[in-house]
Formats: structure tokens, sequence, C-alpha cells
């Protein structure tokens, strides 16, 4: 069993965690937090030993009345994997406690990919991160292009890839976000930075991003043109996504709009936390043009990653090849919408 250490137990964190403890050859070993907040108790509450991630914090678990096992160092220490899910920018100064303590860590996509070995995207690139100490899974927009991607890569070639992302402003938790009531060019300066970090999978790839923001909080939508090296009719594309467990394809009689009705149909299914890990695209988007290839996807950007991430404990660990970590994990998880 792979013991998994979640440091960070936020959005990301506490699906990864849930991911983790579906999988057979997978233990969470504990999960560390910075304060009791509401996640705290409710890791208590899934049975999840809680550590403390800040020394000088710790008193306020036990005055909220959370038992805490330990430090984040011996959950750390005793862990085979960490799986660093803390705020941008936090993965890269904890770096060097996960060395000292010899623990191949995951970071999420906030990180600069210059503070990891490999970035990682598991249909695209998954034995990259084979052995390695310090694996980034990229962000969810890179993991929404990526998947795309690869397929179209192995089938046609793709010459150069246009994607418009607009973006949600915040989680539906993240209060202080926004924009409340705007459409922000965000990032202003093109392209965006997506571009370059769809490079750190495949590094010649020609794309270029441009970015917004939008007052919404469900999920994220592509705007996608991929200029392939051969004409390809629609139709073909549809059936190379089809192969494709974590592309979803939404069919036109679903009717569904947009994302308040993606969100809807992942909770009729009865998705966790009304998560939909696999891109979505719209079916009838899928429209070629010559060698352009046109769609709308949707990305739900506080799940998308989670698989990914079960996958990169498998690649650093060396216990299974891609095709059967993507098969385990999408199974034990139920992906395929
Ligand atoms: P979050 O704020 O929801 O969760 C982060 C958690 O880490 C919080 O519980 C916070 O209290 C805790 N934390 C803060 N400092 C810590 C420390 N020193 N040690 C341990 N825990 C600490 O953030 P998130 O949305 O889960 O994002 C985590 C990472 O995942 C970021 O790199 C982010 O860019 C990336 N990511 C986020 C999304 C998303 O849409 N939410 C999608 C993909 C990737």
């Amino acid at each position: 069993m792979i013991q998994v250490a979640i440091n960070g137990y936020g959005t990301i964190g506490k699906r990864v965690a849930d991911a983790v403890r579906l999988q057979p050859d997978m233990e969470v070993a504990g999960v560390a937090k910075t304060r009791p907040n509401f996640e705290a108790e409710a890791a208590l509450e899934k049975g999840f030993d809680l550590y403390a991630a800040v020394e000088e914090r710790a008193d306020q678990f036990d005055e909220a009345g959370l038992e805490i096992a330990g430090p984040v160092e011996e959950l750390v220490d005793a862990a085979d994997v960490v799986v660093d899910a803390t705020p941008s920018g936090i993965g890269a100064k904890n770096k060097s406690m996960y060395e000292e303590y010899d623990t191949p860590a995951l970071y999420q996509g906030g990180e600069d990919a210059d503070i990891v070995d490999v970035s990682f995207n598991a249909r695209s690139n998954y034995e990259d991160a084979t052995g390695a100490d310090h694996v980034r899974v990229v962000s969810c927009n890179t993991t929404g292009l990526s998947r795309v991607i690869a397929p179209l890569r192995e089938a046609y070639g793709v010459e150069k890839v246009r994607a418009t992302l607009v973006r949600r402003g915040g989680d539906p938790g993240q209060t202080s976000r926004g924009p409340i009531n705007d459409i922000l060019p965000n990032p202003v300066t093109i392209p965006s930075h997506h571009g370059p970090d769809v490079e750190t999978i495949f590094d010649d790839l020609d794309i270029d991003t441009l970015g917004m923001k939008v007052p919404a909080t469900l999920m994220h939508m592509h705007s996608l043109n991929v200029t392939l090296e051969e004409e390809v009719d629609a139709d073909d594309v549809r059936e190379l996504f089809a192969d494709e467990s974590r592309l979803f394809q939404i069919p036109a009689h679903f009717d569904i709009d947009g994302s308040g009705k993606l969100k809807e149909y992942a909770m009729d299914a009865g998705r966790p936390r009304g998560d939909i890990w696999e891109n979505c695209i719209w079916e009838e988007s899928i429209s070629t043009v010559g060698t352009d290839l046109y769609l709308f996807q949707g990305i739900h950007q506080e799940s998308d990653v989670v698989p990914e991430n079960i996958d990169a404990i498998r690649a650093i660990t060396g216990e299974a090849d891609a095709g059967e970590s993507i098969a385990t994990t999408d199974e034990t998880m139920g992906i395929g919408l």
C-alpha cells in the first residue's frame, strides 16, 4: 500500500484524499491543516488523521476540541508520497521539508514549473514522472487542454493551437474573488501564461492562449481552435474523443446549455460534491473547416486534476504503467459520464 500524505486540505486536497481512499493500492496516511476550520472537522469525521501544518498554530486545534496526531513533519516522514495541495507558492516553500525527509512530492498547478523535475498530465507524459522526486500536476486549464491535444497530436498531428480561456472568477467557496459584475481580459497580456504551461507537457507544441475572467464560479469554458496537419471530418474527431475516458462529449439531446446544467447533471449522476473530472466537450461544437478544428469545452476547475494526482502518485512510485493506472483510477472513481 502506498502511504499518501496530503499537505493542504482545501479544494484540491480534500478531493485528492477522498480519491486516494478509493484506490486499492493506496492509503491516506493523514492530512495536514493550518487551522481548525470546517474542513478540519470534516477530515476527522471521515476518519483521516489530522496533522498540524504550522507548529505555532497547533494550539488552535486543541482549543477547538479537534484532536491532532502530530506535526506535519511526522506525517511527511511516515509517508511514501506527499501531495502538496497548499495555495500557490507555499508548495515551493515546503519543498525543503520534503527533501529533508526524503519523501517524493507532488505539487499543484499554482507552483512554478521550475521547482519540479516534471510537469505531469497522465494522458500525455505519464512515463516522464517515473522515479521523479518532485512532480507538478499541471493546472485545471492545462490539464483540460492537454487531454484534448494529446490524442489529436497522435492521430493527425497538430500544427498550431489557439485557445481562449473564459475563466471563472473564483471557486464557489472563494468569497473574496471576483469580478462580481465585469468581464476582464485576464491576464491582459497575450499570450496568457496558459500556453507556456501547456508547453511544459508538450515542449514542441505551437500554442497561443488568451485569458478572460468572468463573474462565474462553477466552471471554466475554453473556446479552442486546433490547426491539424491534415484535413479531418468532425465525425472522425468525435470518434477519436469517444475512446478517451476523460473526455465527455455532451450529446445534443441532453440540452445542456452551459455549466449550470452540467453541474446539475453531475449532481443527478450522484457525483461527490457535484464534481466533473472529465473535460465536457459540446459534441455539436466539434467542427472542422479544412485543417482547422473548433470546439467548446467546460472544465470543472475544482476536480479535473484529482484523477491526475492519483495517476501521478503511481507514476512517481513506479507502481503501474499509464494504461493500468488510468484504468484503475477511472474505475474506482467512476470516471466516464
Ligand atoms: P485552497 O485554498 O482551497 O486550499 C489550500 C489549503 O491549504 C487551505 O486549506 C489552506 O488553509 C491550506 N494551507 C495554507 N497554507 C498551508 C501550509 N503552509 N501548509 C499546509 N496547508 C496550508 O486552494 P486550492 O484551490 O485547493 O489550491 C491548491 C493548489 O491547487 C494551488 O496550487 C492551486 O493553484 C491549485 N489548483 C487549484 C484549482 C482550483 O480551481 N481550485 C484547480 C487546479 C489547481
